[in-house]
C-alpha cells in the first residue's frame, strides 16, 4: 500500500502516523521524503487495512493498494490450483471439464428425474436445479422450496449425480446439509451475512458473480467464505449487466483467464443465464472452454416451452447432448495440444 502525505504534514504527525500503522497492523512502513511531499510504503499484510479509514486522515493526500485486498483467494499465496472433490469422487478444478446440467427450477419428480437421467447419459457429472428461486417478480413461480430439495435428492438417488442448488437465506443452511454443492446466486453475491455463515460450513460453495459486480468484488465475496474457514469455493461467471440488450446479460469471458490468474479457485461459466437464449449456449460453451473454464453450468429442460422458469435459455436434452459432445471434444483437443 502506498500512502502520499499532504505537504503540510508535520514531523510529529508523520512519526505518530507511522507508529499507529506499525502497531495496529502487521506491516513495516518505509518512508520517502521528497521536496513537496512524503510517501509511505507499507510492506506486509495490508488486507486488514481499511483504505477509506486511511484516506479519511487529515494528513493523507492519496492512498492506493499495490497488492490485492484478498489473501486466501489469491494465487500469490497459494500457487497451486484448488481442486474440490465431492463425496462421489467428482473433482472440480483438476484440469478436466465438469458439466453441471439440469432445469432452472425443480418442477416435479418426473421432470427432474427424467432430466437427470438424460443429462447423465450425455456426460454431465452434476445435476443442477433450483428449489428456492430468486425471481424478479414476487408473483412469478418461487420454486418448490423444501419439496424441491427432496425431489433433487430423489433424482440423485436414481442417478448417482451429486446436486447443486441455490440457497437464499442463512436460516436455511441446516436444510442444505445434504446438498453436495450450495449455490450462492448472483443476487446474493454480496449478502455478506450469508457468505459468513457459509464460511463456517465445509460444503463446496458455487459463488456466482453479481449482476453488476467487478472481478475484484467477486473475489472479495469468495474471501468472505474463505475467511470463515471454508476454502471450497467455485467461482462462476454468469454474465454482467451492460448497455447491450440483445442478450440477457453480457458474458464476460475475459473474466475466466483473469480469475484463474488472480486466484487458485476453480472457475466455471454459466452460458444460459449469460445469454438468455438457448441458441447461443453452444457457441458460448465452446468459447468458455477455450478460455480455460473448469466447467459449465447449463440449463436443460425436457420441455422448454412449458418451463416454469427460464425456458427461453434452456436446452432440450438432445441439444445438451450435442453441446456436451462438442465441449468434451474441444477440452480433449486442448489438453492434448497444451
Ligand atoms: C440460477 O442459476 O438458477 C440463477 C438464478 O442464476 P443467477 O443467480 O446467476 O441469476
Ligand atoms: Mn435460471
Amino acid at each position: 500500500m502506498i500512502i502520499v502525505l499532504k505537504p503540510e504534514c508535520s514531523r510529529e504527525q508523520l512519526v505518530s502516523f507511522k507508529e499507529q500503522l506499525e502497531n495496529n497492523y502487521a506491516v513495516k512502513v518505509n518512508t520517502w521524503e521528497g521536496v513537496h511531499s512524503t510517501v509511505l510504503g507499507l510492506i506486509g499484510d495490508t488486507t486488514a487495512i481499511d483504505i477509506d479509514y486511511i484516506s479519511a486522515q487529515d494528513i493523507v493526500d492519496d492512498v492506493r493498494r499495490v497488492q490485492e485486498p484478498y489473501k486466501k483467494a489469491n494465487r500469490k499465496f497459494h500457487p497451486e490450483n484448488t481442486v474440490i472433490e465431492l463425496s462421489n469422487g467428482t473433482k472440480i478444478g483438476d484440469g478436466g471439464l465438469v458439466l453441471m446440467a439440469g432445469p432452472c427450477s425443480v418442477e416435479s419428480r418426473e421432470q427432474v428425474c427424467s432430466i437427470a437421467k438424460s443429462v447423465k447419459a450425455s456426460g454431465a457429472q452434476i445435476l443442477r436445479g433450483g428449489a428456492f428461486k430468486p425471481r424478479t417478480s414476487p408473483y412469478a413461480f418461487q420454486g418448490l422450496k423444501a419439496e424441491g430439495l427432496d425431489l433433487l435428492k430423489d433424482a440423485r438417488r436414481e442417478t448417482g449425480l451429486p446436486i447443486v442448488t441455490e440457497i437464499m437465506r442463512t436460516s436455511h443452511i441446516d436444510m442444505f446439509e445434504n446438498v453436495d454443492i450450495i449455490q450462492v446466486g448472483a443476487r446474493n453475491m454480496q449478502n455478506f451475512e450469508l457468505l459468513k455463515e457459509l464460511g463456517k460450513t465445509n460444503k463446496p460453495i458455487l459463488l456466482k458473480r453479481g449482476l453488476s459486480s467487478t472481478i475484484e468484488e467477486l473475489l472479495m465475496s469468495a474471501e468472505y467464505i474463505m475467511a470463515g474457514g471454508n476454502d471450497k469455493v467455485i467461482l462462476c461467471e454468469r454474465g454482467i449487466r451492460t448497455y447491450e440488450t440483445f442478450t440477457r446479460n453480457t458474458l464476460d469471458l475475459s473474466a475466466v483467464p483473469i480469475l484463474k490468474s488472480l486466484s487458485h479457485l476453480p472457475v466455471i461459466v454459466d452460458p444460459s443465464h449469460a445469454t438468455g437464449k438457448s441458441w447461443l449456449v453452444e457457441s458460448m460453451s465452446m468459447a468458455a472452454v477455450a478460455a480455460g473454464a473448469d466447467g459449465l453450468i447449463i440449463e436443460v429442460h425436457n420441455n422448454p416451452k412449458c418451463a416454469l422458469c427460464d425456458g427461453a435459455q434452456s436446452l432440450t436434452p438432445e441439444q445438451f447432448d450435442k453441446v456436451a459432445g462438442k465441449v468434451n471434444g474441444l477440452k480433449k483437443y486442448l489438453n492434448e495440444n497444451e
